[in-house]
């Protein structure tokens, strides 16, 4: 039986986080990965040739004095060949036969928009400002001081639908805004203000795509982490978490091993970490209940299409394509797919586009009938669905890119129920815990448990995405080094 500092349960982004700032404070870390890779939605998989990625395609606020910079430095992060995308429009959204523009810098994002919208500049103002503040409060909840912070605070109880229309009058403009919400989970009664504004100002700052795939961020944490001395072990699923005396003290394996450990992190979706501690005198029915009632936000689909050469040159922005006005329901509606994200991979040299990511939102309930089901053995009518989903992808984005349908030389697709499969997330949930501003304080999870030893940490805590889950590490370490340390990596220059 082995003994660590630290046991962290998953190598998703959140896990391979903490246990590289641990190890360079000196703890012995473990990360235990039930998969044979690890990485959890960063992970890429190999076909056709390629490396074909999962949830990673653009990040915001990596850029010098923006709100990641300091702790992607600090990660080693910002060493990775980032692209830098359009500066005069990262972002595109055409809404029936128009295209929005976002430009980065929040004057020229405003600039962009009034232009299209004069009568709503001041509304614009407003929002760049929200946005602006927000930002500037992301790594609050670990400053060293004791004020509280009620602007942040506040726009957790406020709703992103009502604010907006609040702000703004033009209906048009409303959806334009949230056009690029498919890397949040766009519902009217559930977002909140907060959510909205902290992802967006990141992007506005300034959006990058990876030259590679997303096992490049893996891997250069996984560096650190060795470097300091941390392990990984792979296909180590945790089917325990043994308390005893009220705390934790080892997490055992499906395969047999036993890891003892001082702190637990768990990376894992909150509802699986709980069900993972069957005995407790300190996991009450009460916190199990309220995690297990947690709903969780709709997962995707996504089709990565591999192209022939020469039949499409790289373009350096994101493409949003919506058949109809309404952005928030859209995903609601059975039917033909009516909204879609295309990502294009930087190539490796040329111009040439090699892959193109194709998103769209797909519901649990239009694949529970096969919640049953393991991956390759779903049966002939997933497939189907799979194929249809495609062949609709293709065609919506083919108003973007005309003949798309006989560029492409190979396709794979992956739905909720893989990423289900893969990283044990509910429904396979994209970005984990549903936020609700009704009810911010049980839906926002503190890294904190009713274990003394034991730690949460990934999306579902406040914030999903690359600069979600980075902001939650923070708040998890400092549990462990305290607020003075975890800040200090904040401000790294
Ligand atoms: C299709 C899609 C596209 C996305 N695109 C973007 C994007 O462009 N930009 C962006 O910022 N974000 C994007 N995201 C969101 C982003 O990928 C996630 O927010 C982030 O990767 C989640 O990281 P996490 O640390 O919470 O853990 P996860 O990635 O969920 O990893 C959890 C890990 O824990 C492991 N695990 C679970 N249970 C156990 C157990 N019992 N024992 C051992 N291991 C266990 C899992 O196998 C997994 O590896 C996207 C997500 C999706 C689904």
């Amino acid at each position: 039986m082995s003994k660590y500092d630290i046991v962290i349960i998953g190598s998703g982004l959140g896990g391979l986080q903490c246990a590289s700032i641990l190890g360079r404070k000196g703890y012995k870390v473990l990360v235990l990965e039930r998969q044979t890779q690890p990485g959890g939605c960063m992970q890429s998989y190999h076909r056709h040739g390629e490396d074909l990625d999962t949830g990673m395609h653009y990040v915001g606020g990596l850029g010098e004095g923006n709100c990641l910079h300091s702790t992607f430095k600090y990660l080693g992060l910002t060493e990775l060949p980032w692209q830098l995308l359009d500066p005069e429009g990262f972002d595109r959204v055409t809404i029936g036969d128009r295209t929005f523009k976002y430009a980065q810098g929040h004057e020229a994002f405003v600039e962009t928009l009034a232009r299209e919208f004069p009568n709503e500049r001041k509304g614009l103002e407003n929002y760049a400002h929200t946005m602006r503040e927000v930002g500037n409060h992301l790594f609050d909840a670990i400053k060293p001081r004791d004020e509280v912070d009620f602007f942040t605070t506040s726009l957790f109880a406020s709703s992103t639908y009502e604010y907006l229309h609040e702000t703004f009058h033009d209906e048009l403009l409303i959806n334009a805004l949230c056009g690029s919400s498919l890397k949040m989970e766009l519902a009217k009664d559930t977002l909140p203000l907060y959510n909205f504004a902290q992802a967006n100002n990141s992007f506005v700052q300034g959006s990058y795509r990876l030259k590679g795939d997303g096992n490049l961020i893996v891997n250069k944490l996984l560096d650190n982490i060795r470097s300091f001395g941390g392990e990984l072990a792979c296909n180590a699923e945790v089917e325990e978490l043994i308390e005893k005396d009220g705390k934790l003290v080892a997490a055992r394996c499906k395969n047999g091993e036993i890891y003892e450990g001082d702190f637990f992190i768990s990376n894992a979706h909150p509802a699986v970490t709980c069900d993972l501690v069957k005995e407790s005198t300190k996991l009450k029915k009460v916190y199990r209940n309220r995690i297990a009632r947690l709903e969780n936000t709709y997962g995707m689909y996504t089709v990565s299409l591999i192209l022939k050469p020469g039949q499409l040159k790289y373009f350096n922005w994101n493409q949003y394509i919506y058949k109809q006005p309404n952005v928030w329901d859209y995903y609601k509606e059975e039917g033909p797919v009516s909204g879609i994200l295309i990502s294009c991979r930087v190539p490796e040299s040329g111009e040439d586009a090699r892959i193109l990511d194709i998103l769209t939102p797909l519901p649990w309930d239009r694949i529970e009938r096969w919640e049953n089901t393991r991956i390759g053995h779903r049966g002939e009518d997933y497939v189907a669905l799979k194929e249809r989903m495609a062949d609709e992808c293709i065609a919506m984005a083919e108003r973007f890119i005309p003949g798309l349908h006989n560029m492409v030389e190979a396709r794979y697709s992956t739905t909720p129920l893989t990423y289900r499969d893969y990283t044990l997330t509910p429904n396979g949930s994209a970005y984990g815990v549903r936020k609700d501003y009704h009810n911010p304080m049980m839906t926002l999870l503190s890294a904190k448990t009713p274990i003394p030893n034991l730690y949460l940490t990934g999306q579902s805590l406040t914030l999903h995405g690359l600069l979600g889950v980075t902001m939650t590490s923070l708040f998890t370490v400092a549990e462990i080094i305290g607020k003075e340390e975890a800040w200090k990596i904040t401000q790294t220059v």
